[in-house]
């Protein structure tokens, strides 16, 4: 067992914090950008110069090739360095829930058709499953997709589609077999601009703002049978695959930030003085800031416990789940911790309180944290048993 990272690595991590310092920071509302996002994509273009959203591309793509520990690292030192969780969210969205799947199902025409625009910055990927009546539920989609001689023809509607107002790419999940259940759903590649694909107004979110999230609507969408990732059939096979990425790497954005106000708080408690002494000298005080760093510790080695099992290709279903579980739990007490240190000032706009509503929707996407429980405790072998029938 070794807890450190190779100093190749290392310097990985200080070049991205110094880059996110340099250029990304202050965060920014997507809601109050200009509606072609033009910042964003300034930013965005930046990230990719970095090699920041396309670390886990291979090589031959024009990506840097890292393993799930290096590409976690690389997400942890944005989220530290970068104080837009809402932008580094939108980077980790776009790698592990739409450029992993086209790394590890897509066919040889389209790594080389998206791969390296997606590598370098050029385009941004978007990963639509939920539906206004499927959330959890995400096997009963009512997004159809039905084979017309050589295309396929979608309908429906996708929401909070992270990264939708910006995409090229949507990594589209629709039913080709409405009543098959996981070998029912088919994902589909589907060009921005496509005649039939409209994108919504960007939400306005309470936390993540630095992330545009908008619904996605198909209408007699036309796209060719080339354009199904992986084969008919095998959707909830591609989406389980790109949720353990996500569940493992992309919540180590919440590790940095996490870390990021971690620091700031154990300052202001050496700093500030009430009754004549830091208020750090205070049990009360102290105590918490101990459970913070505590809480931070355990979620961050259940992390990249998940990420080594992903690199060593012995993922489960526990792991990930477990790791995004206790990193949104810790992130959100993180926040309510340090707010309540700030005592008035955490109320004020600030890392504080914007860590706690950044951290809100992270008990939600990729799985709520009541279905990571279910899908545990049925790996347990927990499951309900149904009631037996009266004779
Ligand atoms: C910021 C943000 C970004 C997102 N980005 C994307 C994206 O890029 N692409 C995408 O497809 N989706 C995205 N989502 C959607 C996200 O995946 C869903 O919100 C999530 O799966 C939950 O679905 P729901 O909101 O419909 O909640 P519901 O399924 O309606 O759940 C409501 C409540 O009921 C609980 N519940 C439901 N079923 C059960 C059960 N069986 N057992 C116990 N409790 C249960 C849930 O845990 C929750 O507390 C995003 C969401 C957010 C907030």
């Amino acid at each position: 067992m070794n807890f450190d990272f190779d100093a190749e690595t290392e310097d990985m991590r200080d070049m991205v914090v110094r880059f996110a310092r340099r250029e990304l920071d202050p965060p920014r509302d997507f809601a109050s950008l200009d509606d072609d996002g033009a910042d964003f994509r300034r930013r965005w273009r930046l990230a990719g110069k970095q090699g920041l959203v396309g670390t886990t591309v291979p090589d031959e793509h024009g990506g840097s090739g890292l393993d799930a520990v290096a590409a976690a690292a690389a997400m942890e030192a944005l989220g530290y360095g970068c104080s837009d969780t809402g932008f580094a969210f939108s980077v980790a969205a776009h790698l592990f829930a739409g450029v992993m799947p086209v790394v590890e199902f897509g066919t040889e025409a389209q790594k080389k058709e998206w791969l390296p625009a997606l590598a370098s910055g050029e385009a941004i990927a978007a990963h639509a499953v939920t539906e206004p009546e499927a959330g959890s539920d995400a096997l009963r989609l009512r997004t159809r997709a039905r084979r017309q001689g050589d295309t396929y023809v979608l309908n429906g509607t996708k929401c909070f589609t992270t990264n939708a107002p910006v995409a090229d790419l949507f990594v589209v999940q629709a039913a080709t077999a409405p009543e098959g259940g996981f070998f029912g759903l088919t994902t589909f590649l589907v060009r921005a601009g496509t005649p039939g694909l409209t994108v919504g107004r960007p939400y306005d979110k309470v936390g993540l703002r630095g992330s545009p999230t908008a619904d996605v609507h198909l209408e007699d969408c036309v796209v060719p049978a080339e354009s199904v990732l992986g084969t008919e059939g095998s959707g909830a096979g591609v989406f389980s695959a790109s949720m353990k990425w996500e569940r493992t790497c992309l919540f180590a954005a919440y590790l940095g930030a996490m870390r990021r106000v971690l620091e700031s708080t154990v300052e202001h408690a050496r700093q500030r003085e009430q009754f004549g002494t830091p208020i750090g000298g205070f049990q009360a005080v102290s105590h918490r800031i101990v459970d913070m760093l505590g809480r931070y510790e355990a979620a961050r080695l259940l992390l990249y416990r998940a990420a080594q099992a992903l690199a060593d290709g012995t993922a489960d279903e526990i792991g990930p789940a477990l790791a995004k579980v206790a990193v949104s739990e810790a992130a959100v007490q993180l926040g309510l911790d340090a707010v309540q240190l700030r005592g008035a000032l955490g109320v004020l706009d600030g890392e504080a309180e914007l860590l706690l509503r950044d951290a809100l929707p992270a008990r939600i996407f990729s799985g709520t944290n009541e279905i990571q429980k279910n899908n545990v405790a049925r790996a347990l072998g927990l499951g309900a048993r149904r009631p037996r029938r009266r004779r």
